[in-house]
């Protein structure tokens, strides 16, 4: 039996015609037609989307959130405070990789280490 699905031919005279495919098992739809696939299928992209503008939502509520902090430290210069948090970031970053190679308790020795190395590496 042939898949009973309708579709829509947008580029040329936008009439709707049947489609060739078989139809698969009990139904009257081919695979691509079957309104349970059609369903899955949605509800995958759907959830991949919510999933994707939930990080996006959290970057946001973080960018907001950097930004009220620096202009809470700082209202006249947010920007000066948001510029030596990236250094801080730097630094932190700097300190993470000794930190791969250090035990724990030496952690905050490595993190006073990797800020100083990053304040002399930024006044060069
Ligand atoms: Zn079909």
């Amino acid at each position: 039996m042939q898949c009973s699905a309708k579709i829509y031919n947008s580029g040329g005279w936008g009439r709707f015609y049947p489609c060739k495919k078989k139809a698969v098992g009990d139904t009257v739809f081919c695979k691509i037609h079957n309104p349970e696939y059609i369903k899955a299928k949605t509800e995958a992209k759907e959830d991949k989307w919510r999933a994707e503008w939930k990080v996006k939502r959290a970057y946001i509520e973080l960018q907001n959130t950097a930004v009220r902090a620096c202009k809470e430290i700082n209202p006249d210069n947010p920007l000066a405070v948001a510029k030596s948090l990236a250094k801080m970031y730097e630094a932190l970053k700097v300190a993470h990789r000794e930190l791969l190679h250090a035990q724990w308790e030496d952690g905050l020795d490595q993190i006073e280490a990797a800020l100083a190395l990053a304040e002399a590496h930024n006044e060069t």
